[in-house]
């Protein structure tokens, strides 16, 4: 069959069950729990011996249609959508990680995942060995019998580094160790991570997907390409559950015990921004092109920051896993921190707030807000800059945007 477009694809994903009314949105269910027919209907259900649903933090049929139109457009063997971009994180680390392991990262991570990692899983024993993720020979060398995942942003947040994902997974898959990769700052319309050998993608649904940013919500993708027997953890299930192993682990205990999955609401909202979610992005991703290249001639701005820029040294990296547009957010650098916040404090039209990918234009400051609770010697090892400011681009036109950063850097 000719492969249909994404969009027609993720509009037209077809429910599990016909509805009762004939909706032709997903009706959203906002229940607790499910009422069984019979004892015996309840045992199969809560032994796993059918897929009925039970209670809804475990599964929920409005959450199962969103994260079944993410399974379609992504070719994922399975699709776990959690109430925060944190939340698919660490149930994902969790799964795959015990006392005594250790993961292999960036100290280039979105803040609260660099705490997680260092502080919330070392308290339990799981190391964190943070290294250059541009060097894969760097990677080879830290990688030993005890590593249980070499975890990454595809294109790190605020630095904007792009590390060689073919190379690392190829290490991956010599030593045994599965690729898990954020790509949040990326949408899978364009980046199609199986390809480039990730295992398990993680995605912070609250950023492209919601559109508008109506609530917070993240996804675990399983490619199903790791062989799981070489995981110490996981290897008594793959007899049992093949190349399913790692979901069948996340969804039978760890999604369960942890108790964050996404919550009907906020699915169906989701579901609605992921149908316009291409549309949308095309738009910010190429007004961020243009933004940038604009900025480069700014007065006032001493350099400009974003992998799709040719002057980029990620560029040619950029373009062959992200093409032309890598991501709608770009930083810039100004003479000082004092004016970064006069900057800050004079925009108009851009709003000051966090977040990512929001239709709106969104400013912030990285070392005094997300990175504000660091130390200085903390933001070097991580390079966030105390001139720098990340800008997220909206869907408003570039002249809009560029005449509200030029007034705005004015004396
Ligand atoms: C926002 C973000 C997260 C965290 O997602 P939440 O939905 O806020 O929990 C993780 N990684 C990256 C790259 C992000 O931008």
């Amino acid at each position: 069959m000719k492969e249909i477009s994404f969009e027609s694809q993720v509009l037209h994903t077809p429910f599990e069950k016909e509805d009762a009314y004939h909706s032709l949105s997903m009706p959203v269910y906002n229940t607790a729990a499910y009422e069984f027919d019979s004892a015996e209907a309840m045992e199969a259900a809560f032994c796993g011996r059918t897929s009925d649903h039970a209670y809804s933090r475990i599964t929920n049929p409005t959450v199962q249609y969103f994260e079944k139109k993410v399974c379609n457009v992504t070719g994922a063997l399975s699709v776990t959508a959690l109430n925060s971009g944190m939340a698919a994180i660490s149930n994902t680390l969790i799964t795959v990680a015990h006392a005594g392991a250790n993961i292999i990262t960036s100290s280039h991570l979105f803040g609260n995942t660099y705490s997680f990692i260092k502080n919330t899983l070392g308290a339990f024993g799981v190391e964190a060995r943070f290294c250059d993720l541009t060097n894969p020979e760097e990677v080879r060398s830290q990688v030993d019998e005890n590593t249980c995942a070499i975890f990454l942003e595809v294109i790190t947040n605020p630095q904007l580094e792009v590390a060689d994902l073919k190379k690392l997974s190829v290490i991956g898959k010599e030593m045994g160790v599965p690729l898990i990769a954020d790509t949040t700052v990326v949408p899978f319309n364009i980046f199609k991570a199986k390809d480039f050998g990730v295992d398990i993608e993680i995605v912070s649904s609250t950023k492209y997907i919601s559109g508008g940013a109506t609530g917070i919500g993240g996804l675990i993708l399983d490619y199903g390409t790791f062989d799981w027997n070489n995981s110490s953890k996981l290897s008594e299930m793959v007899d049992q559950f093949g190349n399913g192993t790692f979901t069948a682990k996340l969804r039978k205990e760890i999604h369960r015990n942890l108790g964050a999955y996404m919550t009907p609401q906020v699915a169906y909202m989701q579901t609605l921004g992921l149908d316009t979610m291409k549309v949308r992005y095309e738009r910010q991703a190429q007004t961020c092109l243009e933004l940038s290249k604009q900025l480069q001639s700014l007065k006032g701005i001493e350099s400009v920051n974003y992998t799709g820029l040719k002057e980029n040294k990620f560029n040619e990296l950029s373009n062959a896993q992200f093409g032309p547009y890598p991501g709608a957010m770009f930083t810039f650098n100004l003479s000082s921190k004092e004016v970064c916040f006069n900057f800050m404090n004079k925009l108009k039209l851009i709003r000051r707030a966090t977040n990512l990918f929001d239709n709106k234009t969104l400013a912030i400051h990285p070392a005094s807000t997300i990175y504000g609770t660091f130390t200085e010697e903390q933001r070097q090892s991580m390079d966030v800059d105390s001139k720098t400011i990340r800008l997220s681009v909206g869907l408003e036109s570039v002249d809009d945007l560029y005449n509200d950063i030029k007034q705005a850097l004015e004396k």
